[in-house]
C-alpha cells in the first residue's frame, strides 16, 4: 500500500466513462475543454476521491431493517430472518434492492458486491439505478433446491458477467462451510472452473461455527475449506473472525481476499475479526457491510470509522489502523477484493470514473489541518454531495435522480404485508 500519498489540487477530465487526464490544468486549458463542448463543474472546497467499495452484503435484506434486533444469533435467524425471507417475492428482492442502492449512492458507496437470491431482479435494479456490482447467487448445500440454485447460478453468470456497460460482474456465492457440505462444494467448484469465476463465502463468522467444524471435520473452517479445494479458485472471504495462525498462512498461500466486516460482527456479537495481524502479513483486506438487518446501516463511512477504532480499542495500539489505510481498505482494497482494481479504486488515467466528492463548508471540517484524518475521524456521509459510477453523475448536490419517494413507499408496503402475512 501507499504511505506517504496526500490530497492535491487538480483537475479530473472524465470522456464517456473514463478518467482521461488527472492534471492542474490553466485557464486557458479549462476555457478549451469548454469551448469543446466539455460540461465544466466547479468542486473547489471539496475533496475527491474514489468512490467506497462495499465488497459483502445482502442489499435487498434493507426490507428487514430493524426487524428483530438484539436477539441471539440462532434464534434472530429461526425466529425472525428466515420466516421474513422465506414471504420475500422477486419484486420484493427488487424493491428492496433499489432502497439498498439510494442509500449506497447516498453515502458514497460506488460498488457493492452481493450475494442473495432472485438475482435476475437484483441485476435489473444494477443496470437500472447505474451503480456497479459484484453479484452471486447465494448458494445452500442443504437446501431441496440446491440443483435448481446451482443451474440459475450458471445461467446467470452467462447472461450477465460484464453487461451493463460492465458494471456488473458475477462471482460464484457458496453461503458458507456449515451450509454446504463437501459434495454440493466439490459441484461449486467445478462450476467455477468451467465459467472461470471466483467464490463469494461467510468463512468463521462466530466462534460457534469454528467449535462445530472441529467436532464434525477435526479441523478449522479455512482448512476444511482448503482440504476440499475452495481455495484452488480466487476466494472473496466474509468476515473472517476467528482465525488461528495456521488459518492465516492457508489464506497467504491462496491469497484469499478479507472482507471485514466490523458492524455486523459487533452487533451480532460475533467478535473483532484480526485485522492488524491480517494486514501485516501482507493480505487484502477490505470492508463490508453485510446486510441491513444485521448492521443496521449500509454506510461505508460508518464501517471504515469502525475499523480504525475498534482495532486501536482492542490492541490497545494507537497505530493499529492509521487513517490512510482506513481510506484504502475501503477504496482501492475493495476493488483488489473483488478483482476489478484495474478498473476502478483509485483515480488515475485509464480507469473507470467512480468518483465520489464531499463537501467541506461544514464546522466540523474546521480547521484543515489534515483531510484524510477528517474524512475518516469527522466527516459525515451526508458531506457527499457527488458521486459518478462508470462516468455518470448519479448524485448532483447531494439530489439523486430517482424516485425515491416511490421506492420508500413500496418497501414500506412490502414489510407491512410480510408482517400481516407471518401472523396469520
Ligand atoms: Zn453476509
Amino acid at each position: 500500500m501507499e504511505k506517504n500519498w496526500k490530497p492535491e489540487l487538480l483537475d479530473i477530465i472524465i470522456e464517456g466513462q473514463i478518467i482521461r487526464k488527472v492534471k492542474k490544468l490553466s485557464s486557458d486549458e479549462i476555457q478549451e475543454y469548454k469551448n469543446n463542448n466539455y460540461e465544466c463543474i466547479d468542486l473547489s472546497g471539496k475533496v475527491i476521491m474514489p468512490g467506497f467499495v462495499n465488497t459483502h452484503g445482502h442489499a435487498a435484506m434493507t426490507l428487514l431493517r430493524g426487524y428483530g434486533d438484539d436477539l441471539p444469533l440462532q434464534e434472530w435467524l429461526e425466529t425472525k430472518i428466515w420466516p421474513f425471507e422465506g414471504q420475500l417475492s422477486d419484486d420484493d428482492i427488487y424493491w428492496g434492492t433499489k432502497l439498498a442502492v439510494i442509500e449506497m449512492i447516498q453515502s458514497g458507496t460506488t460498488c457493492f458486491a452481493d450475494m442473495y437470491f432472485s438475482m435476475e431482479h437484483v441485476a435489473k435494479a444494477v443496470e437500472e439505478t447505474g451503480i456497479r456490482a459484484c453479484l452471486s447467487r447465494g448458494l445452500i448445500g442443504f437446501s431441496p433446491n440446491k440443483d435448481i440454485a446451482l443451474q440459475e447460478s450458471k445461467d446467470f453468470i452467462k447472461k450477465w458477467h460484464n453487461k451493463s456497460e460492465g458494471r456488473i460482474t458475477c462471482t460464484l456465492g457458496p453461503h458458507a462451510p456449515y451450509t454446504c457440505p463437501p459434495e454440493f462444494l466439490d459441484r461449486v467448484i467445478a462450476l467455477a472452473n468451467e465459467l472461470d469465476t471466483p467464490l463469494q463465502i461467510h468463512i468463521s463468522e462466530t466462534k460457534k461455527e469454528v467449535e462445530d467444524c472441529y467436532n464434525q471435520y477435526g479441523m478449522s473452517p479455512v482448512e476444511h475449506l482448503e482440504k476440499v479445494g475452495v481455495f484452488t479458485r480466487p476466494t472473496i472471504a466474509a468476515h473472517c473472525v476467528h482465525l488461528s495462525d495456521n488459518d492465516i498462512e492457508i489464506f497467504k498461500k491462496y491469497d484469499v481476499k478479507i472482507c471485514h466486516n466490523p458492524g455486523s460482527n459487533l452487533k451480532l456479537a460475533s467478535g473483532i475479526a484480526p485485522i492488524p495481524k491480517l494486514l501485516q502479513e501482507g493480505l487484502t483486506v477490505s470492508i463490508g457491510t453485510d446486510g441491513a438487518s444485521s448492521n443496521n446501516n449500509l454506510d461505508m463511512l460508518e464501517e471504515l470509522r469502525l475499523t480504525a477504532l475498534i482495532h486501536k480499542g482492542a490492541s490497545f495500539d494507537p497505530l493499529a489502523i492509521p487513517a490512510r489505510t482506513a481510506l484504502e481498505i475501503a477504496t482501492i482494497e475493495g476493488a483488489k477484493t473483488l478483482r476489478i482494481d484495474q478498473q476502478v479504486g483509485t483515480i488515475i488515467e485509464g480507469k473507470q470514473a467512480d468518483i465520489i466528492a464531499f463537501d467541506t463548508e461544514y464546522a466540523h471540517y474546521y480547521p484543515k489541518f489534515d483531510l484524510v484524518s477528517h474524512i475518516v475521524y469527522s466527516a459525515n456521509s451526508r458531506d457527499i454531495s457527488h458521486v459518478w459510477v462508470a462516468g455518470k453523475q448519479l448524485l448532483k448536490n447531494r439530489e439523486l435522480h430517482m424516485d425515491t419517494v416511490k421506492v420508500f413507499n413500496k418497501c414500506e408496503e412490502i414489510a407491512q404485508r410480510i408482517i400481516a402475512e407471518l401472523k396469520k
